[in-house]
C-alpha cells in the first residue's frame, strides 16, 4: 500500500484502515456464525456425524428471523449508551469482548450456553456495529470530500469477512463440527480486538464520548436548533427506503435461496454450482464492484451532475427494482420450461443489479448519517439506522413466508413495484427532501 509523509494510506487517515480491518474480522464472525446457525438448529441430534439441535426448519427460520432483527435492533441502545456513557471507542471495545463471549459460549454444547451466547451477541453486534461505523465519519472533518470514499473503503472490508466467513466457518463447522465453526467465529472476533487495541494509536480523539473532552463538553449540552432537527426528519424519511431496501434484498438467505436450490438451472460447462456459492455472491460482488462505483460516482459529481445521497437511495431503489424484474424473467422462464427451471444468468444478473443498488444505498446512508446527526446523538442515530435494516430483515423474512402461499411471481412484482414507486418519490421530492438538509455542503457534494 502506498503510504504518504501526512500519515495516510491511499489518501485517507490510517485510522480507517484499524477501523476496516477490525470491522472486517467483527463481519467474519458474524457472518461466519450465521452461515452455520440454521443448519446446526436443524441438524438431527441423533446423527452420527455432526448432530445438532434437531429442530424443525420452521422453527429455526425463526428463531433466525429474531436473531437478525434483534442484533441490529439492539444497535439503539448501543447508540445511546455511546452517546451517554462510553463514547464510541469503549463501546466498540466492550461490544467487541461481547461478540468474543457469546462465540465462545455458542461452542459450549449446551443449551443453557446456547442462548447466553445469543443474547451475548446480540448485545455485542448492538454495541459496536453503529459505533465503529460512527468512527469512520468521526475520521473526517466537516465537508471533507474523501468521506464518501472512506465509507466505500470500509464497506469493501466488511464485504471481505462476509465473503470469506461461509467458506472458513462453515467449512470446519459442517465438516468437522459446529462447535469449531463457533470458535473459529470467536477467534476471528479475537483478531479484530487485535487490531483495534493496537491500532488505537491511529484512532486518537475518535469516537471519546462528548462530555470528556474540553473542547467539544458544549455540543453534549448544546439543544437541537431548527436545523439540527429538519436534518433528523430527512434521515428518518431516508430510512424508509433503507427499510424496504433490506426487505428486498434479504431475500437472498431465504426465499432467493430456495429458488436457487429448485428453480434455477445451475449447470454450467457441465459443473453444477453449489446452491450455498449463491449466498457468497452479494458480499463478491461488493468487493468486485465498489472501487468502480465510487469512481463512477465521483465522476458523475465532477461532472456537476445531481450526486446528492438523497439522490443516490432514489436511484438506488430503483435499480432495486430492475433486479427484481430479473427475478420476474426468471419466473416467467420457470413456467415456459417443462422442467420447470430458469437459466442460471438471470440469478447473477438479479445479484449483480442489487449490489449496484447497495452500493447506491447502504454506505451513502452510513456517510449520510454521519453528515448530519448532530453531535450528541451521533450513535444513536446509526443505531437507528441498524434498527431500520433489522425491521427490514425481518420483513423480508415475512414475505418469504407469504411466498409460499402466494407464488413467488407474486412476491418478486410486489417488490418491483414498490422499489420502483419509492425510488420515484424520491427523484419527485428531491428538492423538498434536499431543503430539510439546511443547503448543508455536507448533503449536496
Ligand atoms: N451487509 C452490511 C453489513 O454487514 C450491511 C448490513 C446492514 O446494514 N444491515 O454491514
Amino acid at each position: 500500500m502506498k503510504q504518504t509523509e501526512s500519515g495516510t494510506i491511499l489518501g485517507h487517515p490510517k485510522g480507517l484502515f484499524i477501523l476496516f480491518f477490525a470491522e472486517l474480522w467483527e463481519r467474519f464472525s458474524f457472518y461466519g456464525m450465521r452461515a452455520i446457525l440454521v443448519l446446526y438448529l436443524t441438524a438431527e441430534t441423533n446423527a452420527k456425524f455432526n448432530p445438532g439441535l434437531g429442530w424443525t426448519s420452521k422453527e429455526a427460520l425463526s428463531l433466525y428471523g429474531w436473531y437478525m432483527m434483534m442484533v441490529y435492533f439492539m444497535g439503539i441502545f448501543g447508540g445511546a449508551i455511546a452517546d451517554k456513557w462510553l463514547g464510541q471507542k469503549k463501546s466498540v471495545l466492550v461490544g467487541g469482548i461481547l461478540i468474543i463471549l457469546g462465540q465462545f459460549s455458542l461452542a459450549m454444547r449446551d443449551l443453557s450456553f446456547f442462548y447466553a451466547g445469543l443474547v451475548l451477541l446480540v448485545m455485542g453486534v448492538g454495541l459496536l456495529k453503529p459505533n465503529i461505523s460512527t468512527m469512520v465519519g468521526a475520521l473526517y472533518p466537516k465537508g471533507d470530500s474523501r468521506r464518501d470514499s472512506g465509507f466505500t473503503i470500509f464497506y469493501i472490508g466488511i464485504n471481505i469477512g462476509a465473503v470469506l466467513a461461509p467458506f472458513i466457518v462453515g467449512y470446519f463447522g459442517e465438516k468437522v463440527n459446529w462447535y469449531l465453526g463457533f470458535s473459529l467465529a470467536g477467534f476471528g472476533m479475537i483478531l479484530g480486538q487485535i487490531v483495534y487495541v493496537f491500532g488505537g494509536k491511529y484512532l486518537k480523539g475518535i469516537g471519546e464520548l462528548l462530555k470528556s473532552s474540553e473542547e467539544t463538553a458544549h455540543l453534549a449540552t448544546k439543544p437541537l436548533t431548527k436545523e439540527d432537527k429538519d436534518r433528523m426528519v430527512l434521515m428518518l424519511i431516508s430510512f424508509l427506503i433503507v427499510m424496504v431496501f433490506w426487505a428486498a434484498y434479504e431475500q437472498a438467505g431465504g426465499l432467493m435461496n430456495l429458488y436457487a436450490r429448485d428453480k434455477i438451472d445451475r449447470v454450467v460447462l457441465g459443473y453444477e454450482i453449489p446452491t450455498s456459492f449463491f449466498q457468497s455472491l452479494h458480499a463478491l460482488y461488493v468487493v468486485i464492484l465498489g472501487a468502480p462505483m465510487a469512481w463512477a460516482w465521483t465522476k458523475w459529481r465532477k461532472a456537476g451532475k445531481e450526486s446528492s445521497a438523497i439522490y443516490k437511495m432514489g436511484i438506488g431503489s430503483i435499480i432495486m427494482s430492475f433486479g427484481f424484474v430479473a427475478l420476474m424473467g426468471a419466473a416467467y422462464d420457470v413456467s415456459l420450461s417443462a422442467l420447470g427451471k430458469a437459466p442460471v444468468y438471470w440469478l447473477f444478473l438479479s445479484y449483480f443489479l442489487h449490489v449496484v443498488a447497495e452500493l447506491s444505498i447502504s454506505p451513502v446512508a452510513l456517510s449520510f448519517i454521519t453528515k448530519l446527526s448532530p453531535a450528541k446523538y451521533a450513535s444513536l442515530m446509526m443505531g437507528t439506522y441498524f434498527a431500520i435494516t433489522g425491521l427490514g430483515n425481518k420483513v423480508a423474512g415475512l414475505l418469504g413466508e407469504a411466498a409460499q402461499d402466494a407464488g413467488e411471481m407474486a412476491i418478486f412484482t410486489g417488490i418491483t413495484v414498490f422499489t420502483l414507486l419509492l425510488g420515484i418519490l424520491m427523484l419527485i421530492f428531491l428538492k423538498k427532501l434536499k431543503a430539510l438538509a439546511h443547503g448543508a455542503e455536507d448533503i449536496v457534494q
